[in-house]
């Protein structure tokens, strides 16, 4: 007969409703810019003849792939571009955020994250038995995101050079990436309205569908998370075998089955850890110290790199960007006239244009990819 384990209570609080804070706080935050940036769309619509509202820099962090490329070009050449400076340092607060601490922006920060958690949570309360995609369709449809990463990165990374990639980073179709996001909303088509209100239904049926099989953030986020040193880790000598951490998980880990969370699915959650009942037997750990994190230091140290690193970009006046109000007016009425490369040989020229007019000194450096 299997020996009943003895069962010390695990005592410590849930942090479920602090990280549940943080997550109003930031949404807020992202409201507020939503507001701002508004305002600063009255301003050029009406041509310049109403109140100036500034441009609020945080709207950079809307634009992940400018960001993505505004990161490769400093990683580069060590220059901070000014079209867009608030989103490198974004982006570079949730990379490093990543390697610490696995994908918690997915489920600490990101407004999407907190949205599609809402409208999980809801579905759960109206619809008592979701839908359980099976493992034959779940495997090849999260590798959906990744493969919107791997084009991303080829149309990035193997199409274009450094040269290209400051002359995107320079171009008015740059300059004004967040404007065209901003009315691609603002006059959403019937066909994106479709899509979004298709996404908005299945991630009723299916608890963070958009996270889980299509964010190419999240597949990122995902991979640089194996590199973070901090796992949750399950002690098998008091684990009782209750399951309810696995029950817990949003992303369908089965952490009562395995000694070692090493999953890219794994966003940092913590709810496993809450649920727990035995002291000491889930928790977040260095698996170099071995060394336990709390769930409330998790918490701080979440929050403080992404502050710390988006503070730096303040703190040193590479926040808001170099384009004054007359550019953004002239920049407004040009705007649908503008557009980037599509296609292989579209990039190609774009690279050879790049090289020609962008560089006439150092082209030899910057070469072109053929
Ligand atoms: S394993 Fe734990 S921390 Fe990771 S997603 Fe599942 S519940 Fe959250
Ligand atoms: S919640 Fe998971 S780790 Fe904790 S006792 Fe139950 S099965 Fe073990």
């Amino acid at each position: 007969m299997k020996e009943k384990k003895k069962i010390i209570r695990n005592g410590e609080s849930k942090i479920q409703k602090i990280r549940f804070i943080v997550q109003s706080a930031f949404i807020l935050l992202c409201v507020w810019i939503g507001i701002e940036f508004y305002l600063f769309t009255r301003y050029l619509e009406s041509n310049g003849t109403t109140a100036f509202y500034h441009r609020p820099p945080g709207v950079d962090g809307f634009l992940p792939i400018s960001s993505m490329m505004s990161f490769y070009y400093f990683i580069s050449t060590g220059t901070i571009h000014q079209a867009h400076p608030a989103g490198l340092f974004i982006f570079a607060a949730i990379l490093l955020l990543s390697l610490v601490f696995g994908k918690a922006f997915c489920s600490w920060l990101c407004p999407v994250g907190f949205i599609s958690e809402l409208i999980g949570d809801f579905g759960e309360k109206v619809f008592k038995n979701k839908i359980k995609i099976p493992k034959w369709l779940d495997y090849p449809l999260r590798s959906l995101k990744y493969l919107m990463l791997g084009f991303l990165f080829y149309a990035v990374f193997a199409l274009m050079d450094l040269a290209s990639i400051k002359a995107f980073l320079d171009s008015p179709y740059n300059q004004v990436a967040d404007l065209k996001m901003y009315y691609f909303f603002a006059n959403i088509s019937r066909a994106a309205l479709i899509i979004l209100a298709s996404l908005f239904v299945l991630s009723i049926l299916i608890r963070n569908f958009w996270c889980r099989y299509l964010c190419p953030y999240g597949a990122l986020l995902g991979l640089v998370s194996f590199l973070s040193p901090h796992k949750i880790k399950r002690n098998p000598v008091s684990c009782i075998d209750c399951g309810l951490c696995a029950k817990a998980c949003p992303s369908r880990i089965k952490v009562d089955k395995v000694i070692t969370v090493l999953s890219d699915e794994c966003n940092t959650c913590l709810s496993c850890v809450d649920a727990c009942p035995v002291a000491d037997t889930l928790d977040l750990k260095s698996i170099y110290t071995k060394k336990k994190i709390s769930k409330k230091a998790a918490a701080i140290g979440i929050v403080s790199i992404f502050m710390a690193v988006t503070g730096i970009g303040m703190l040193t006046g590479h926040w808001q960007n170099n384009i004054s109000k007359e550019e953004y007016l002239v920049h407004y009425r040009l705007m649908d006239t503008y557009g980037h490369p599509t296609g292989t040989a579209a990039v190609k020229e774009f690279n050879a244009e790049s090289n020609k007019n962008h560089f006439p000194d150092d082209s030899k450096s910057l070469k072109t990819k053929n």
